[in-house]
């Protein structure tokens, strides 16, 4: 077992420690919730507990049975993992199957429709911008990530779209869209970051009942609910 040694970072849903092992970080997901450019702030009640448990259920589902490289070590405990200590690629990387969020008005279209291809966004990760959208082009500009690196990233991201909407189906849940980061890894780029109803929009398949953080965004009520419901499905 690693030690948790000094805080590296502290962002708006995580903190992230060195170990006495170079490679390993400590993470640990916390209940505070922001949305709307940090504008709007609150907690969540078990949103630490929840993520870090579906986090680690789709992150081991996706590297032992998706061949997608993700830097999930290990559960530590309730709200806490170990992961590869990657260098983050700063590039949020977003797969839309159904037009929701910012997309729905951007192209105007009602909120629910589904898209004829699904879309792939970047957004160049900074928060004193406000995540500004980027293309390719931008990201070759500003020197984000190599060529190479790109196309990988975007291999995975669609390797992850199809392999978590056709999981999640099996719990009657759609994924709508959601945001994905990378990092480097000894020369490799690896799935990094949380994959949770943080990152992801997930509609109940049968009711389009929302089980993640629009609840939270659009003050929808029972928010602590559908994070332990999606919890709840995967586990089967
Ligand atoms: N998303 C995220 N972090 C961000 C922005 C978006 O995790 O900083 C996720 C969001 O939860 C949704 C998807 O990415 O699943 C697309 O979000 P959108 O661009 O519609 O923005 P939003 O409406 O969430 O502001």
């Amino acid at each position: 077992m690693v030690t948790k040694l000094e805080q590296l970072y502290e962002g708006k849903a995580k903190k992230i420690f060195k170990t006495d092992e170079q490679s390993i970080y400590w993470v640990v997901y916390k209940d505070d919730a922001t949305a709307f450019d940090g504008k709007k702030k609150g907690t969540i009640k078990g949103k630490g507990y929840y993520n870090n448990q579906i986090s680690a259920h789709f992150f081991k589902y996706l590297e032992d049975k998706c061949q997608v490289p993700t830097h999930y070590v290990e559960t530590v405990s309730e709200t806490e993992m170990l992961v590869k200590a990657v260098e983050i690629i700063p590039i949020e990387v977003i797969a839309r199957n159904i037009a929701a969020g910012s997309l729905a008005k951007r192209i105007g279209v009602a909120e629910g429709t589904k898209l004829k291809k699904p879309v792939l966004e970047f957004c160049y990760k900074s928060d004193e911008l406000g995540d500004p959208m980027i293309n390719d082009y931008h990201i070759a500009a500003l020197e984000l990530a190599s060529e190479e690196e790109l196309a990988e990233i975007k291999r995975l991201a669609w390797l992850v779209n199809e392999k978590l909407s056709a999981y999640v189906a099996n719990f009657n849940l759609t994924l709508v869209d959601f945001k994905l980061e990378f990092g480097r890894f000894r020369g490799q780029v690896i799935l990094a970051d949380e994959i949770s109803p943080d990152t992801c929009r997930f509609w109940d398949s049968t009711t389009q009942e929302k089980l993640d953080k629009d609840r939270f965004r659009r003050d929808l009520g029972q928010v602590e609910e559908a994070y332990q419901e999606v919890l709840r499905r995967i586990r089967g």
